[in-house]
């Protein structure tokens, strides 16, 4: 045997389930594809004056796993989601304060959305369907798609409303959004300290029983097989799809299935550098309209403005190649600040998650129908246990803080065992 425990994967679930395995005195070897760790956590250091998140950027909840791994780091965080600082485009495409929402009746559901959902325990329908038949207004409904179909890598045809319900339910981690000052690969580096990482290790195939695993990794000269008694995987779900890793015998029936039925689509973020900035010094976040819905500020007093832009908007914005990506999001800016933007244009940055071979999407979805496949995903099958944000089933999956704490589920799933 190499080690006790193979771990597929150096993002965050496959950190922590190291991290857990090796606080028990457990021996595990984590193997990554990639020349670094982190996944979909990916920190810029050269793009601007502060760091840049090119995947995860926010800690969503004052609770969350991820603040264990930030006080470990010695690492500085700040709120990133001041109510005053948001803006919003209007029908009439002017940009306004949130001073907007008390004026208008029609917005006043937006205020009770999560509340809403949480209490339904209807038929599984889409968020579409739930938002006609409260009969939302055109801009409350956008509001409502930006801020759970958008930020879930959905249209509000494509999310299901029982899937929702149930995470806002058992929802525990608390409100807000944090930024961490020294960029989010800054805390992985402290969660990674220690662990027997081999890096540009990819892994191609996976004899699994009951007994344990042979894992074949690397490629030419480095490739290699690895012996274990368990394997972790914490493969994204759209590499899994992709059968780019062998499974031999094939996964049961049970992951199939979840594999087949979840879905992991695009996401990209464009962040753009100006000279100077011509947006209103306030502002956080601004939610628009179009295949860029949603940009925000990377910090006050910062000239960098960041993109995001998920599922079929997403697919939309890359249909026509990295170049007119810059040209979709200065034409978004510039309906709303004239040809300042264009002026002021420095560099961009543009990351696109579905184009990455490790990633291969943005992060995982249930579609309407499909409640519980997640649970089903992270089921164990033999000496196989399941990580990763997909594999989160009782508390916010597509985070980073559920990729946490699903690594240390499967970790705990072995020391049972072992
Ligand atoms: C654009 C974007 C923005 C996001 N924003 C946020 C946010 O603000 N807050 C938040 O909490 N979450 C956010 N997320 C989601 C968050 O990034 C993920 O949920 C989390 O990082 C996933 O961790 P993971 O360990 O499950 O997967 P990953 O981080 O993808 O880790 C899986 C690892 O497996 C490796 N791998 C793949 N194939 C192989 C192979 N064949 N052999 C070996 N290794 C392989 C990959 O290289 C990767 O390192 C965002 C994601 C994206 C894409």
């Amino acid at each position: 045997m190499d080690a006790e425990v193979v771990v597929v994967g150096a993002g965050a679930a496959g950190l922590a389930a190291a991290r857990a395995l090796a606080d028990a005195r457990r021996r595990a070897i984590v193997l990554e594809a990639r020349g670094r760790v982190g996944g979909r956590v990916w920190t810029d250091y050269t793009f601007g004056p502060v760091p840049v998140e090119r995947g995860a950027e926010f800690i969503h909840g004052e609770q969350a796993d991820t603040w264990a791994w930030v006080r470990r780091a010695g690492a500085h965080t700040f709120a990133a989601a001041r109510w005053a600082g948001r803006r919003i485009v209007l029908e009439d495409g002017r940009l306004v304060g949130p001073a907007v929402f008390e004026q208008r009746a029609d917005l006043q559901p937006v205020f009770r959305l999560e509340e809403d959902i949480a209490a339904y325990d209807g038929p599984d329908i889409s968020l579409g369907e739930w938002l006609r038949a409260h009969e939302f207004g055109a801009l409350a409904a956008h509001i409502a798609d930006v801020r759970l179909a958008h930020a879930n890598c959905a249209t509000p045809e494509t999310i299901s409303v029982a899937e929702l319900a149930y995470e806002l339910r058992f929802s525990d981690k608390g409100p807000g959004d944090f930024r961490i000052l020294e960029g989010y690969d800054f805390v992985f580096a402290a969660l990674a300290a220690g662990l027997d990482i081999r890096l540009n290790m990819p892994v191609s195939r996976v004899r699994w029983g009951v007994e344990g695993v042979e894992v074949q990794a690397g490629t030419g000269a480095d490739a290699r097989t690895f012996r274990a008694r368990h394997a972790v995987i914490t493969l994204p779900l759209a590499v899994l799809q992709a059968g780019a890793v062998e499974f031999d015998p094939p996964l049961p029936e049970a992951q199939r299935q979840a594999i087949g039925a979840l879905v992991m689509p695009p996401a990209m973020k464009l962040s753009i550098r100006f000279d100077e900035i011509f947006w209103d010094a306030d502002m956080t976040f601004l939610t628009g309209a179009g295949a860029l819905p949603v940009w925000w500020a990377v910090r006050q007093g910062v000239p960098i403005l960041t993109a995001l832009s998920t599922g079929e908007r997403a697919a939309r914005v890359a249909a026509h190649g990295p170049d007119a990506v810059l040209e979709q999001g200065l034409a978004a800016l510039a309906a709303l600040f004239g040809d300042a933007p264009r002026r002021h244009y420095a560099a961009h940055m543009l990351v696109d998650w579905a184009a990455d071979p490790w990633a291969r999407g943005g992060y995982s979805l249930v579609r309407p129908g499909f409640h519980g496949m997640r649970a089903q995903l992270a089921s164990p099958a033999g000496a196989l246990h399941f990580a990763g944000e997909a594999t989160v089933f009782a508390n916010n999956p597509a985070t980073v803080h559920g990729a946490l704490h699903s690594g240390e589920r499967a970790a705990r799933e072995i020391l049972g065992a072992l």
